[in-house]
């Protein structure tokens, strides 16, 4: 495992770890790869050939099948989709660069632009939550804010959504797949994400990649990665 920035590792021999503590043979593969594994068999049937997958967690991975296969690159490293530049002069990433679309769409960047906004006194709906007793600011309570209507937190996950449909716009351009799969905890805020992400995918992306490729919310989700894992075993 080369390097993982939101866990901070690099250069860790996982499998061998893995090999010698399980006492069994190992195979490695990056998380979001195998939930698009997942995704491809469990919410597509395999009756697509092309499939993104996007996991919307604390960051965002992504995975893509390309002609019923899991697209792997020339290192192995292909599909860091939540590493797709969409501010170039945005926000520093765990990676070590700026903008990516996980720095805005991800849990820790959507926590992150409410902590900043909080701090300049822009919702004080938040604020309040934040003083009750075990509450910790997370995508969840700003997804109840926003429930509540507070004009801030709606704003966070209108522009969260917007980022997002743009970078599946992108996707569409470029890769031109069937389905498009969102999983993750960030993917069960529903419509305060997809609603605005689909507008922006539908007036950003070319007209008739955008009329075929269906967006959905995986059926499987955070069994997704795991079930991926052992059918990706099983080729
Ligand atoms: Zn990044």
């Amino acid at each position: 495992m080369r390097f993982s920035p939101n866990l901070g590792w690099k250069n860790v021999p996982l499998k061998r770890f893995l090999a010698r503590g399980l006492k069994a043979s190992v195979a490695i593969e990056n998380d979001a790869n195998c939930a698009a594994w997942g995704a491809y068999c469990l919410d597509a049937k395999r009756d697509c050939g092309n499939l993104i997958c996007l996991t919307l967690g604390t960051g965002v991975g992504g995975g893509v099948i390309i002609g019923g296969k899991l697209y792997r690159g020339a290192t192995g490293s292909a599909g860091e989709i939540g590493h797709l530049t969409v501010d170039y002069k945005g926000r520093l990433c765990g990676c070590g660069s700026r903008g990516c679309l996980e720095s805005m769409v991800g849990a820790w960047g959507i926590v992150k632009t409410a902590r900043e906004g909080i701090a300049r006194g822009r919702s004080p709906l938040l604020k309040r939550l934040l003083r009750e007793p075990g509450a910790k600011l997370s995508p969840r309570l700003i997804e109840q804010a926003a429930k509540k209507n507070d004009p801030f937190s709606k704003k966070i996950w209108n522009d969260a959504g917007e980022c997002l449909g743009a970078a599946m716009a992108s996707l569409v351009n470029v890769l031109n797949p069937e389905r498009i799969v969102l999983c993750g905890g960030v993917s069960k805020a529903g419509d305060l994400i997809l609603k605005p992400a689909l507008r922006a995918l539908g007036k950003r992306a070319f007209k008739v990649p955008f009329q075929r490729v269906k967006v959905t919310v995986s059926k499987f989700d955070e069994k997704l990665g795991v079930v991926g894992a052992a059918l990706l075993c099983l080729e």
